[in-house]
């Protein structure tokens, strides 16, 4: 399997003589396995040049798959600038995550409208086909890939590419569940050892990979400021890999505001943790027009995905309770759910919580923590010895974010755990992967 990087840089393209060398176009990886599947991750600014690229070689006619991670800027520009699509006979399927704000197609076409783009979607000659994604398994041009949810204040897939003896795993953009990566009680370094279910799930994604492309963005000193814009540093994603084992990661988006040589010692930093880390695990970050070629060195494992029921989440209305004694706050909350089309009802305690749920069966709980009386911990203990209720979803809301708090939130049994001050982006994002996963529909 053959990687090609042509667009490396998040948020906003930057050009210029300070990130010549890294590069200053948005999200865009190339995949090319060995039996010829072409495979576009992201569409930022680099599809340009990437298109530019592919219609050189004259190959006629062109057939792409494109899988987009999320549709924020960074990751569609080049869209509208991807040469192929303007080519008759030509052939594009768009892949990505449903849930969003309207659907892949209706998106896409509303940055090409005439306010912003000379040429409509709907006049491009190509014959392009949408795909909405879910998490789980699906062949794409032939190959077996695997999606997850990441964590980011959108509806955003991961995916794990296996082709060819490989896998490649593509996680941009992505942010850390928890503050605190490691159980208390357990010895750092392993799968096993993550605190946060969310965090867990995204080492396992990774397992065993050939190559990880990871969101860095910030550095350690930066990240307070940055929190709940959906990225990662660099230390979460060289302990992260380290954790799961994978062979080389590649770190990547990197900030707008970060010349070549910041970017560099981003790299000399990754380096030096990556050998305490001891797994052999080997890091650098990532720069346009960087190539790999991939062989395996082990035997792949495929990734199993959990096992848990997926529910289409475009197309049904949920119920959702909301429970919260703070009287703003639950408006807030109610209020937020309510617009994204949710069938909103509320309680201000836990007696009262426990009674609408065996009254009105939600698909889901948004359950604050800290409540007087019977606390969100003791309403999901409860929960969990009723076979009616012992897998309805648990989103729990808290501004606890220490190591035993959040280790007894999934003691208890919490499906999610979002620790506040959180947006309405990053609210409602994570409900709807509680929904996707374990949402009755
Ligand atoms: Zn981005
Ligand atoms: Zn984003």
């Amino acid at each position: 399997m053959r990687v090609r990087f042509w667009g490396t840089r998040g948020s906003i393209a930057t050009p210029g003589p300070d990130t010549n060398h890294f590069g200053g176009n948005t999200s865009c990886v190339e995949v090319t396995t060995d039996n010829g599947a072409h495979l576009i991750i992201d569409c930022g600014t680099g599809a340009h040049r990437l298109a530019g690229h592919l219609m050189s070689r004259g190959e006629e006619p062109i057939s792409v798959n494109i899988l987009i991670g999320h549709t924020h800027w960074d990751h569609i520009q080049g869209f509208p600038f991807f040469g192929p699509l303007f080519v008759p006979g030509n052939s594009v399927a768009i892949h990505g995550p449903e849930g969003g704000h309207g659907s892949l197609h209706e998106v896409l076409a509303g940055q090409m409208e005439f306010t912003y783009f000379p040429v409509e979607l709907s006049q491009l000659p190509a014959a392009i086909t949408y795909h909405e994604l879910s998490e789980g398994i699906h062949t794409i041009g032939g190959v077996r890939i695997a999606a997850q949810y990441l964590n980011h204040p959108a509806m955003t897939l991961g995916y794990r590419v296996e082709a060819d003896g490989v896998a490649i795993v593509y996680l941009a953009d992505h942010e850390p569940f928890s503050d605190e990566l490691w159980r208390a009680d357990a010895e750092p370094g392993h799968i096993a050892s993550i605190l946060h279910d969310g965090d867990r799930r995204h080492a396992s994604f990774m397992a065993g990979a050939d190559l990880v492309i990871h969101d860095a963005q910030y550095t350690p000193e930066e990240y307070p400021t940055k929190k709940g814009w959906g990225h990662s540093t660099y230390d979460y994603a060289v302990r992260m890999s380290a954790a799961a084992g994978v062979r080389c990661l590649a770190l990547t988006h990197h900030d707008p505001d970060h010349n070549d040589h910041f970017v560099a010692e981003i790299e000399r930093k990754a380096r030096t943790l990556a050998t305490q880390c001891g797994t052999g695990l080997d890091v650098f970050c990532a720069y346009e027009g960087c190539e790999l070629a991939l062989e395996p060195l082990t035997t792949l494992t495929p990734f199993v995905p959990p096992t848990w029921a997926h529910a289409p989440v475009s197309h049904h209305r949920f119920r959702v309770l909301v429970v919260d004694d703070h009287p703003d706050m639950l408006a807030l909350i109610a209020g937020a759910l309510q617009d994204e089309q949710y069938i909103v009802s509320t309680a201000t305690n836990g007696p009262e919580a426990l009674r609408m749920i065996a009254e009105q069966a939600p698909d889901l709980v948004v359950l604050d923590y800290k409540m007087a009386g019977m606390d969100g911990i003791a309403v999901t203990t409860a929960l969990r010895v009723m076979p009616e209720t012992e897998s309805l979803p648990v989103l729990m809301l808290t501004t606890n974010t220490d190591e035993p708090s959040t280790r007894a939130g999934f003691a208890a049994g919490v499906t999610d755990y979002l620790t506040k001050p959180f947006s309405i982006p990053q609210l409602t994002s994570r409900v709807r992967a509680c929904l996707a996963r374990h949402g009755s529909s």
